[in-house]
């Protein structure tokens, strides 16, 4: 079974490609979605989020207090580390079980979508590392667009990430999405070829 790390940085296209992928019926993991699942109200993650901080964490409802949380962790890299490892380690195990089924079903390819792929080291675990960019201007005015957010809010969350520059030494493949959705699926379908993964829907 071939395991693609898709990355990317802040609305560079990681969920456009992956829904393609998904599409051409090879199956995605989350792990934006995983680490938001193990947040919620009575998840084992979310007792030992409550073990480590206290109850103070928690909302009168229940649910993780997240603002708190933000809090608590922005001027403590290492409160903000042993936070971290604690959703990592659910994601980590979230991202097992998905492998072990999707390899007990025989499938010949899959796709971790992990934005943060590279700095959490995941991607010496993955076969081929796919990186998703485009120039910056074009990833904040998209993601400026998508999330409803100033500039300055956009800019500031891609410079807290490593560059997509940077990135682009750790990949196999540059999925160029500057150009048109069709151009971005053509690449995307193109390397699916060279490695040769048949899928669902005639690769286009
Ligand atoms: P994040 O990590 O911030 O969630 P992402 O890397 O998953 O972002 P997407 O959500 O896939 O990025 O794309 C960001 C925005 O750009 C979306 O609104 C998407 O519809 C749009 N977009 C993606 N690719 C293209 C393209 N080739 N042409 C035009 N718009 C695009």
């Amino acid at each position: 079974m071939i395991i693609i790390g898709l990355t990317g940085g802040i609305g560079s296209g990681k969920s456009t490609v992956s829904s393609y992928l998904q599409s051409l019926g090879i199956p995605v993991f989350d792990a934006d979605a995983s680490s938001r699942a193990a947040v919620k109200k009575g998840s084992a993650c979310l007792r030992k989020i409550v073990d480590f901080f206290g109850p103070e964490c928690l909302l009168e409802t229940g649910e993780l207090n997240r603002p708190w949380v933000a809090d608590r962790v922005f001027h403590d890299r290492k409160l903000l580390k042993q936070y971290e490892k604690i959703v990592q380690d659910q994601v980590r195990a979230d991202r097992q079980r998905f492998l072990e089924e999707q390899r007990a079903k025989g499938a010949q390819a899959v796709v971790l979508d992990v934005p943060l792929l590279i700095e959490c080291g995941w991607y010496t675990e993955v076969d081929c590392v796919w990186l998703v960019s485009v120039p910056r201007e074009m990833q904040i005015r998209r993601a400026m667009q998508r999330d409803h957010s100033p500039e300055e809010t956009v800019t500031a969350r891609i410079d807290a990430q490593m560059s997509l520059a940077d990135k682009k030494r750790y990949a196999d493949v540059v999925i160029d999405n500057s150009g048109t959705l069709e151009h971005t699926k053509e690449q995307a379908a193109e390397e699916l070829r060279k490695l040769g993964i048949a899928t669902e829907k005639k690769n286009r």
